[in-house]
């Protein structure tokens, strides 16, 4: 009710979720100011009020958490694992469990994630109400180096600030001459609604957005088509690692395109017709197609461009991205940026140290942003992940790495899982013996790959990971193996080199 809506967590009303938001006074004083509640901006709100400074998170939705929370990489999971329950019961019918069809229901399941989402937003208004971090919400933009206009939905207020950490996100790039009105054409936020699983649906953009909602899609019955302007998947991960995933998918979807751009798309009452142009031979797709729903993952762009940064004096570059020191500092002495609109990756677990970093050095603390080795994991099903170098970018950089790649077929626990297509890489510095990078294929490769992680900061050299007892039998353990074939003490495997 509006009398408990200035104090309320969301426990016992329709306002769950929502952060205690009273309306906003005219104006606000912070020592730190924060603009964007995304998993960068509510970490480095929480971690400068930790560190006992004055904090001012601004937001513009009713809830915190930004696109990864509410719209991105947490309800995409759920969904993700709705898919790998769907898919993996469909295959035990091969190894003698049949348990027919599944029968969906799509409102039960989407209200399952948004009931993921709302604990997790709920939490975070908890989160924020424990540190006394003040939430404001509205859309925030410099008026001038240190104040920030909000349009909050009871009004305009201003805040003044010391320091800004600015973690505005990106939003999902539209492309001119799409009908980008019509409720078929989707992005990643349309396709979570989940308000139906089309007949058939076409993925523009082979990146990992559109890996993994095609994953959803095709679990849920939908036929799927993917349409990539590149020659390959996921690029920036070496082929040998996505080419399992490519060769699970190519067997189950309509039809993989690379090479091909979207030239146009028409809607008409049977559908959004869709004209493609291209140069893969390896299909023998037409060139004009009908679907009943296209969803455009063809990447994202930093909102740098709508903070009113220039009133500031705080540099955009022409993508829209704000350029960022290892502190985390703009041009500006005492606005930092921080997460998706400071530069690529646009991960959440990049977004989220690099707000540390931030919120520290506000309060006089010397940190920077020192991460020898960024994770990214395409939650597909088999899942891609990599972190540290890879092999394509040893070879651009001329460092002469020892490489080996285990196969999980020699994994026990990977055949115990029918799922033998996996792959673990691991390369080592040839001259300081160092893991440079690491990358595995497979269910899971998501959760492995945080060891290999570690093991680059920790400048883990093969003899270290041979040496670590891995539990048996594990996936774990194909990291391991990978390390031994480096080392040439495996006996996992038949290597024609052994015993260095
Ligand atoms: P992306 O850049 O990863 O992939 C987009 C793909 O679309 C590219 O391969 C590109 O070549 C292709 N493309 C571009 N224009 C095209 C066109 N006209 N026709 C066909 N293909 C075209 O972008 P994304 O998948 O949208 O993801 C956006 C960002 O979000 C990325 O930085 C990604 O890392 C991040 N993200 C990460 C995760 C995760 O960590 N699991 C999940 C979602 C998003």
């Amino acid at each position: 009710s509006p009398a408990c809506s200035a104090t309320c967590d969301g426990c016992c009303c329709s306002r769950a979720g929502r952060p205690m938001t009273a309306p906003a006074p005219p104006s606000v004083e912070a020592e730190v100011v924060v603009l964007g509640a995304g998993p960068g901006g509510y970490t480095a709100a929480f971690r400068a009020a930790d560190l006992g400074l004055r904090t001012v998170l601004v937001e513009r939705y009713p809830t915190l958490g930004g696109v990864c929370l509410n719209v991105g990489c947490i309800p995409s999971k759920a969904l993700l694992h709705a898919a790998a329950v769907i898919d993996g019961a469909g295959e035990m019918a091969a190894h003698g469990i049949a348990f027919g069809p599944p029968s969906i229901d799509l409102p039960k399941l989407a209200g399952w994630k948004s009931q993921v989402v709302a604990r997790l937003t709920r939490g975070l208004a908890g989160l924020a109400r424990q540190r006394k971090v003040q939430v404001v919400q509205g859309d925030g933009a410099f008026v001038s180096p240190h104040r920030l206009s909000v349009a909050t939905p009871d009004g305009a207020t201003e805040i003044g600030f010391e320091r800004a950490i600015v973690a505005a996100g990106s939003r999902a790039v539209e492309i001119p001459g799409f009908p980008n009105g019509d409720p078929r054409l989707m992005d990643s936020t349309d396709a979570l609604v989940l308000d139906e699983a089309p007949g058939r649906l076409l993925v523009v953009g082979g990146g990992i957005i559109g890996l993994e909602m095609a994953t959803v899609y095709a679990a849920l019955g939908s036929r799927v088509s993917v349409v990539e302007l590149m020659d390959g998947l996921i690029l920036g991960c070496d082929r040998d690692l996505v080419k399992p995933l490519e060769q699970r998918i190519r067997a189950r979807y309509e039809s993989i395109r690379l090479s091909t751009r979207v030239t146009g798309i028409t809607p008409e009452a049977s559908g959004l017709r869709v004209s493609f142009e291209g140069t893969d031979e390896s299909t023998d797709a037409p060139a004009e197609d009908t679907f009943d729903r296209v969803l455009v993952a063809v990447g994202r762009r930093p909102n740098g461009d709508r903070i009113g940064a220039e009133n500031a004096g705080v540099h955009v570059d022409e993508h829209g991205f704000i350029p960022a020191d290892r502190r985390q500092r703009t041009n500006v002495e005492h606005v930092f940026a921080i997460g998706d609109v400071a530069g690529p990756p646009m991960l959440a677990h990049k977004a989220t140290h690099e707000g540390k970093v931030a919120a520290e050095v506000c309060a006089g603390r010397k940190s920077s942003f020192d991460a020898l080795a960024i994770p990214s994991v395409a939650y597909t099903d088999p899942e891609v992940a990599w972190t540290g170098l890879t092999e394509a970018e040893a070879r651009e950089r001329s460092i002469d790495v020892d490489k080996a790649t285990f196969p999980w077929a020699a994994s026990g626990r990977a055949l115990g899982i029918g799922r033998s297509e996996g792959l673990t890489k691991v390369l080592f510095d040839r001259a300081s013996g160092r893991l440079l990078g690491a990358g595995i294929v497979g269910p899971h490769a998501g959760d492995l790959i945080a060891e290999a992680t570690l093991a680059i900061e920790m400048g883990a050299d093969a003899r270290d990971v041979g040496l670590t007892i891995h539990p048996h039998p594990t996936l774990s353990e194909t990291f391991n193996f990978a390390a031994e074939m480096v080392e040439g003490t495996i006996t996992d495997l038949y290597l024609p080199r052994r015993g260095r």
